[in-house]
Formats: structure tokens, C-alpha cells, sequence
């Protein structure tokens, strides 16, 4: 049984993955959810049976794509749907939204930040790959815009900041903190600490959660779920702590 981290106020099918309940071995033991990391094809598949079936979501296909680091947000549809490895058209994006529904959207993460949005008033979702350049690139100002053009108001959004790199272990540099604050209208000092080697510690949760209230979405309807991936890396996949050499976590919604 894949152990999936839910939304305490989500109404929708949806969760986060961790890396336990798989089926792989090695260095991908065991929930693999990573197409590209180098995991046996057949096993992967498996976990996304076992990761879908967890989320309440037994729709073979799904959304997903390739993520860049971008800004890209992809509004989806079900022409983009396939199973897992399915052949076609791949995506380049790192956030989906959609008002389909039967259409589960999906990103990667291990160690950026996995966000899902839920607008079950308007019905409207979105799922986003919120790295520290995908958020200094406004890539949650796209999500909650390309939302608000399918019907949803900002204040009627769920937002669920999922598994990430937390302050305790998110070391950047100067360029990152600079970046942060031009992106924030508000002073980020609260979100990061100065460390005496000239790097910082960076609450890049903090930053989505304060990117978002900015955007509109009420502070009562925004949740963190799970915790520091590099802090508990037998629970999740840490870029980080593995060096690289490791497999994918992802986050799902669906509007059933
Ligand atoms: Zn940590």
C-alpha cells in the first residue's frame, strides 16, 4: 500500500507521495515515481497503480510532463491525458490546472515544493512544481491566473503546500535571497536566515505561502502537508541528501 500525506480541507481526490509502499528496489526502493530516474519501466508503472489507488484516483491516464524550472503553467486537457510512460505528446510545464473533470494532473518533486489548489466552489484544480526559480519566476501568480480564467476566484482557493526542502536544511545563496524579496511585496527577512558563511536558510514554503496571500488566497484556506524531505530521507525522495541519485515523489488531483 503506497503511503500517500492528504489535505486536512481538500474535497477533491488527491495526495502527495512519500517513498514508502512501493514496489522498486535499490536506490529507487520502493515508491519510484520518477519515469526518467533510471527505474525499471514495469515496476514504476506498478507504483503509480499503487500511488493513484491511495489518492482515491483509479483513472488509468493522467497528466504530466516535463519540468523545467519555468514558469509554465499548462491549462489541461484531456487530449494531454495518457498512462504512465504512455506514448505521444509529453508536456513542457511545471504547473496544470484544469476544470475537467476526470482529468488528474500531476507533478514531481524531491525537494521543491509540491503545491495542489483546489477550488471545489467553481471547480476548478491546479497542481504545481514550485522550485525556488519556478517561484522567483511568479509561477504561482500564473497557477491562480490561469485558475481565475477557468471561473475561480482566489479567495475560493485551497491551497496545500506538500513534502519539501525546509528551512533546517535549504542552504542558497545570496542571489536566491535577492531574487526572493524582488518577487515578494512585503520584506522576506522573516522567511530566511543569514548564516556566517555568507549563505542563507531559506523558508522557500514560506515564500509560496506569502507568494499566494499576496495573490489572494486567504491565509486560513492555505496548509502545509507533510515535512522536510532532507530531514527524513527514509519518508521522501531528497534531490539533496542522495546526490541526485534517487527517485521522484509526486503530487495528484483530480475532480472526480
Ligand atoms: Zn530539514
Amino acid at each position: 500500500m503506497a503511503v500517500i500525506e492528504k489535505a486536512l480541507n481538500f474535497k477533491y481526490p488527491h495526495g502527495f507521495s512519500t517513498r514508502i509502499g512501493g514496489v522498486s528496489t535499490g536506490v529507487y526502493e520502493s515508491l519510484n515515481l520518477g519515469m526518467n530516474r533510471g527505474d525499471d519501466k514495469e515496476l514504476v508503472i506498478k507504483n503509480w497503480d499503487l500511488f493513484r489507488k491511495a489518492s482515491g484516483i483509479t483513472n488509468e491516464q493522467f497528466v504530466c510532463g516535463e519540468q523545467i524550472h519555468s514558469n509554465i503553467v499548462h491549462i489541461a486537457t484531456k487530449e494531454d491525458l495518457r498512462p504512465a510512460y504512455g506514448p505521444g505528446f509529453m508536456n513542457t510545464a511545471d504547473g496544470y490546472v484544469t476544470n475537467l473533470r476526470n482529468v488528474p494532473i500531476a507533478i514531481f518533486t524531491a525537494d521543491c515544493v509540491p503545491l495542489l489548489l483546489e477550488d471545489s466552489k467553481a471547480g476548478v484544480i491546479g497542481a504545481i512544481h514550485c522550485g525556488w526559480k519556478s517561484t522567483v519566476a511568479d509561477i504561482e501568480k500564473e497557477a491562480v491566473t490561469k485558475m481565475a480564467s477557468l471561473g475561480s476566484d482566489p479567495s475560493d482557493i485551497h491551497a496545500a503546500i506538500g513534502p519539501s526542502i525546509d528551512i533546517c536544511c535549504f542552504e542558497v545563496g545570496p542571489e536566491v535571497i535577492s531574487a526572493v524579496s524582488d518577487l515578494l511585496t512585503e520584506p522576506a527577512d522573516d522567511l530566511y536566515l543569514q548564516k556566517e558563511n555568507g549563505k542563507y536558510m531559506l523558508d522557500l514554503r514560506g515564500v509560496v505561502k506569502r507568494r499566494l496571500e499576496e495573490l489572494g488566497v486567504l491565509p486560513e484556506h492555505i496548509e502545509y502537508v507533510g515535512g522536510c524531505t532532507m530531514c527524513n530521507p527514509t519518508r521522501y525522495w531528497s534531490h539533496r541528501y542522495t546526490g541526485g541519485v534517487r527517485g521522484s515523489q509526486a503530487s495528484i488531483i483530480m475532480i472526480p
